[in-house]
């Protein structure tokens, strides 16, 4: 990786009067209500306001361009289309914000001729292009096309390779830079991998290992601890010898890019006989097994304790949550930490039955003096189910992105950022 990011900015850029593609990651996951869809989170949307603004102020129209959704490709689909999104952008800013049914194509470049200074116009889903998943370069000149300078805001989408990613900024041929959410997601994830406050505290949770083994490889030699929880700690707790019945566990697969076999419980295994010292896994944990509804029955949750006992489960239970042990533990590091990186909840949060972990953890998180980063995805679930959405030094736009980001890879779309 690049350490010496030096990024072209906005501030470094003339962009006066330009008519300018705005590439963000406005990729929510969008709700039913009644006939129509509506934003349930606007966070993605406002954390982009500062560029728009400041985009604003310099007389540019703005072309926004984003994907949302894993939407079929060549189909056009109601629950994926950008409109709603326009609608919170337009309230959020308090003026106009004009969304048009194509992405390409004669009516979108004829619609951009008209634009004037302060204008601003949202493009459909990029996803609804065929070759926009497969990079295709055609597509790609096309949507670099569009604007006379391209700002590049969507960290959330920068880790992926498709034609209005790289294809886009390869083709824009250099009139390009970072925006200031991509500018600061860099340069803050940058600050963990270079010269985090000690001590460092790691804290892993969510369900796939294969999402979080490369970080956890990287990061462990700059770390003082690594603090499981979720359905991630259940492969090391495997590895540790113990019984976890029907827990989920990331099935072995393998990796088709890579031509590698992926088996979490290998990974686990060879992490904790390396770096063991520096990994904690929950000292309690909350189970529970279905009835034959399949929901989980109230009356067979229990707390198990870790230790002697190396049945963790019996019959069809499932770990679903920490337990109050490996909370107060959890919470005590969390309070005496220089720095936090946390990603994926500690449990199934969305049944609030075993939320209580996920919870407490995003409250400690939050009442550290430590510097916290909390990863996107499903750990924003738990932050706005806390209500701490506000609470973090950084809460990153990109999942995804963050991980691959800490994993020392690098950022596919970066080396076109770079000055
Ligand atoms: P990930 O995308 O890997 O961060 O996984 C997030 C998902 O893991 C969330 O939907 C959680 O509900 C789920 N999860 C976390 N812990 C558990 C658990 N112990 N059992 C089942 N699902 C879990």
């Amino acid at each position: 990786m690049n350490f010496n990011m030096n990024l072209n900015t906005l501030t470094t850029t003339d962009l006066r009067g330009k008519k300018v593609l705005l590439r963000v990651a406005y990729d929510i996951t969008l709700q039913a209500a009644g006939d129509q869809f509506i934003v349930p989170d606007d966070g993605r949307i406002r954390a982009t306001v500062p560029t728009i603004n400041y985009l604003l102020a310099q007389d540019c129209s703005i072309i926004l361009l984003s994907w949302l959704g894993r939407p079929t490709p060549g189909l056009i689909e109601e629950q994926y289309k950008m409109d709603p999104v326009a609608a919170k952008l337009a309230e959020l800013i308090g003026r106009p914000v004009k969304k048009l049914d194509a992405t390409v194509g004669a009516q979108v470049t004829e619609e951009i001729a008209k634009l004037r200074p302060g204008d601003i116009l949202m493009l459909e889903n990029t996803r609804f292009l065929v070759g926009e998943n497969e990079a295709d370069p055609q597509l790609g000149a096309e949507l670099a096309a569009l604007g006379e300078y391209v700002v590049w805001e969507a960290f959330a989408q920068g880790h992926r390779v498709h034609a209005s990613t790289t294809g886009l900024l390869e083709h824009s041929q250099g009139k390009c830079c970072a925006g200031l959410l991509m500018e600061k997601e860099v340069s803050i994830l940058q600050g963990l991998l270079l010269n985090p406050q000690p001590p460092f505290v790691l804290l892993l949770g969510g369900a796939k290992v294969s999402d979080k083994s490369g970080l956890l490889y990287t990061m462990i030699s700059k770390v003082e601890v690594v603090l499981l929880g979720g359905a991630l700690a259940n492969p090391f707790l495997k590895a540790a010898g113990y019984n976890i019945g029907v827990s989920l566990i990331e099935s072995v697969y393998v990796d088709q890019a890579k031509g590698t076999k992926f088996d979490a419980v290998a990974v686990a295994s060879e992490l904790l006989k390396d770096q063991g010292d520096k990994i904690k896994l929950p000292l309690d944990v909350v189970v529970a097994s279905k009835s034959a509804d399949g929901s989980f029955d109230k009356n067979s949750i229990r707390i198990v304790e870790i230790g002697q006992n190396k049945d963790l489960c019996v019959g069809a239970e499932m770990i679903l949550d920490i337990g109050p042990a490996t909370r107060k533990l959890y919470e005590s590091i969390i309070a005496a930490a220089g720095t936090i990186f946390w990603n994926g909840p500690m449990g199934l949060f969305e049944n609030s039955d075993f939320a209580a972990g996920s919870l407490a953890i995003a409250r400690a998180v939050a009442a550290s003096p430590g510097f916290s980063v909390v990863g996107g995805g499903d750990t924003e679930g738990v932050v706005r189910m806390a209500g701490l959405s506000q609470a973090y030094d950084h809460l990153s736009t990109g999942g995804g992105a963050s991980l691959s980001f800490l994993s020392g890879e690098e950022l596919p779309v970066l080396k076109y950022l770079y000055k």
